[in-house]
C-alpha cells in the first residue's frame, strides 16, 4: 500500500485564506498531493461582538454561509478527484478566540458552533461521523499571543477526546504532543502560497475519506513530511 501526501488544515476567501478553492485545489493538485482538507474559519460570536465588525469584514465564515460553503466543497471534492485523482475531505476550523481553542472538524454533514464548549463540539463531530483535531495546540513562532492555549491547558483532560492533536502547524513543531504520544497528525494552516512548503502528513492506508479517517484514528501508520516544493508524485 502506498503512502498518501496529505495536509488536513488549508484556509481559503471562503475565510482568511489568500487563495480560492479552485486555487488551492490546482496548486495541491499540481503538487501531487493525494489527500486535503478545506477548513475555513467559524469564528465564536463574542470575539464578532467585541471587534465591532462584520464577519465579512473580519474574514470568517458566518452561520448562513455554511451550506453554501459545503456545496462548494463538494464540487470542488469532485474536480479535485476527476482531475489530480486527489482526495478532498470538507471541513472547518471551528475558532473560539474567546475561550481560546481552535479545532478542526473534518468530514461533518452539519453546521457546528464554536461558542459550544469543547466537549460539546467534540461530540457533535463525532455523532456526525465526523474527525476531531486540536489544533496548534502550544507556542508557534509566528504568534506570540497565540489565542489557542485552552486545549493545553487542559491537555490532561482532553487527551484522548481528540481523535488527533497537531503535532506540527507549518512550521512549529509541538514535541511535547510526542512526548505525551497523543494522536498525531502535522498541517501546513495554509493561508498563502508560502505556507506550502511546510510540515504536512504522510498516512499509509486506502485513498478514501473512511480509511483517512480511520488511519488517523488508529494513528499506527503515520509519519511527518517537511514539503520543500516541487512534484511529490510524476
Ligand atoms: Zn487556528
Ligand atoms: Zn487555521
Amino acid at each position: 500500500m502506498q503512502w498518501l501526501y496529505c495536509d488536513f488544515h488549508i484556509h481559503t476567501t471562503w475565510s482568511d485564506g489568500k487563495y480560492s478553492l479552485d486555487n488551492v485545489v490546482s496548486l495541491y493538485g499540481e503538487a501531487g498531493f493525494d489527500v486535503i482538507a478545506i477548513t475555513d474559519h467559524l469564528l465564536d460570536q463574542e470575539s464578532v461582538t467585541r471587534s465591532g465588525l462584520k464577519t465579512s469584514e473580519l474574514q470568517v465564515m458566518d452561520k448562513s454561509e455554511f451550506g453554501a460553503y459545503q456545496k462548494a466543497l463538494w464540487e470542488a471534492a469532485r474536480k479535485a478527484w476527476e482531475t489530480y485523482g486527489m482526495l478532498l475531505i470538507p471541513g472547518v476550523e471551528l475558532t473560539n478566540n474567546t475561550d481560546r481553542y481552535h479545532i478542526l472538524a473534518l468530514d461533518i454533514k452539519e453546521y457546528i458552533s464554536p461558542d459550544l464548549s469543547v466537549e460539546e463540539i467534540v461530540e457533535s463531530i463525532r455523532g456526525q461521523q465526523g474527525l476531531s483535531v486540536a489544533c496548534h495546540p502550544y507556542i508557534r513562532n509566528h504568534s506570540g499571543d497565540d489565542p489557542s492555549f485552552y486545549l493545553w491547558e487542559n491537555h490532561e483532560r482532553l487527551a484522548t477526546l481528540f481523535d488527533a492533536w497537531e503535532v506540527a502547524n507549518r512550521d512549529d513543531l509541538f514535541n511535547i504532543v510526542g512526548l505525551k504520544k497523543f494522536n498525531y497528525i502535522a498541517n501546513s494552516d495554509f493561508h498563502e502560497k508560502r505556507h506550502l512548503l511546510s510540515w504536512k502528513t504522510l498516512l499509509r492506508c486506502e485513498k478514501n475519506v473512511e480509511s483517512v479517517k480511520e488511519a488517523i484514528r488508529k494513528n499506527e501508520q503515520v509519519s511527518l513530511f517537511l514539503y520543500r516544493g516541487g512534484k511529490i508524485r510524476q
